[in-house]
């Protein structure tokens, strides 16, 4: 199928009580990974790019990696910018085909970040094409932060109805007790912070820094309109430790693609279980559409959830 846009993904997850994988790829064997498992499990999906995959790979080859993927896929896939550093950025993914956008203001001032998120929304919707934004921080686990740094951090749910109504942005990353790069899942979202922005803000959230974050809290933020969850650090670990063991395992081999067969596979097991977790398997029918979350007896599963 060509690329679609986040849009009506994340509408749709957010009625039917469900998130959409948003999975970071840098290279081929991640691409194909990710696409692979939501092929596999009938679930739309959402491919980013990071800045540091930018760096890597350059912004047209990553883009056209995910654009051809997609082509061959049977399910809904999303090409989407991470973290875009400004309204340039933005427009050069616009050319690239992006079919979704982030511009992160957190680090600026708050009326910083309002402006250049307005004016980057305002140039994606001419072109149709959705943005997220990011109020509060998701710090990194790598400056060293503690849990009171985190608290001082998190999304203030008043400045989030200012923002969302003065921005229109489409998606709103909301801090809300996630760490970026941790790789042992301990912490608790704040779900009562996660109801408090929900009960002023009406755009689907999105959940950066999930692998420093337990399963069963992911699953409670689900049923309070976290509509998209970043997986990043959770598949590097994966493609990592299987092509240590793949070296290990063949020495005097020479041949690379001997070697990243593993790290293919491990990166896709991962996607498969953050899929079900998520409630986002079996969405996708034979014809490549959303099935309605009505039938799909989605709220079921995510039981507490309540508007
Ligand atoms: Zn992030």
């Amino acid at each position: 199928m060509p690329l679609v846009t986040s849009k009506e993904l994340l509408l749709a997850a957010l009625e039917g009580r469900y998130a959409i994988g948003a999975f970071n790829a840098n290279n081929m064997e991640q691409v194909q990974g990710i696409v692979d498992a939501a092929v596999e499990e009938k679930a739309p999906v959402i491919l980013q790019v990071s800045q540091g995959a930018i760096r890597y790979a350059g912004l047209e080859t990553a883009a056209g990696l995910v654009k051809i993927a997609a082509s061959e896929a049977n399910v809904p896939v999303v090409l989407h910018l991470d973290h875009g550093t400004d309204v340039e950025q933005n427009v050069r993914c616009l050319r690239a085909g992006f079919t979704s956008l982030m511009f992160d203001g957190s680090k600026k001032s708050y009326e910083e970040n309002v402006a250049t998120t307005a004016k980057v929304a305002q140039i994606a919707h001419w072109c149709n094409i959705p943005v997220e934004a990011e109020l509060g921080r998701v710090l990194q686990s790598t400056d060293g932060v503690t849990e009171a740094d985190v608290r001082a951090a998190m999304t203030d749910p008043d400045q989030a109805l200012d923002f969302c109504t003065r921005t229109t942005c489409d998606s709103l990353a909301v801090a809300v007790g996630s760490v970026h790069a941790m790789q042992q899942a301990a912490a608790n979202l704040d779900i009562e912070r996660i109801k408090a922005i929900r009960a002023k803000v009406s755009v689907p959230f999105v959940l950066h820094g999930s692998s420093g974050v337990t399963e069963e809290s992911e699953v409670e933020a689900i049923g309070y309109g976290i509509a998209k969850i970043n997986v990043a650090t959770l598949l590097n670990v994966a493609f990592t430790q299987a092509l240590i063991k793949s070296i290990e395992a063949q020495p005097g081999n020479v041949d690379p693609r001997k070697f990243l067969l593993g790290s293919r596979e491990a990166v896709k097991e991962v996607v498969r279980h953050k899929i079900r977790l998520f409630g986002s398997a079996g969405i996708v029918n034979s014809s490549g559409g959303l099935i309605s979350p009505k039938t799909s007896h989605r709220s079921a599963h995510l039981g507490g959830a309540e508007e």
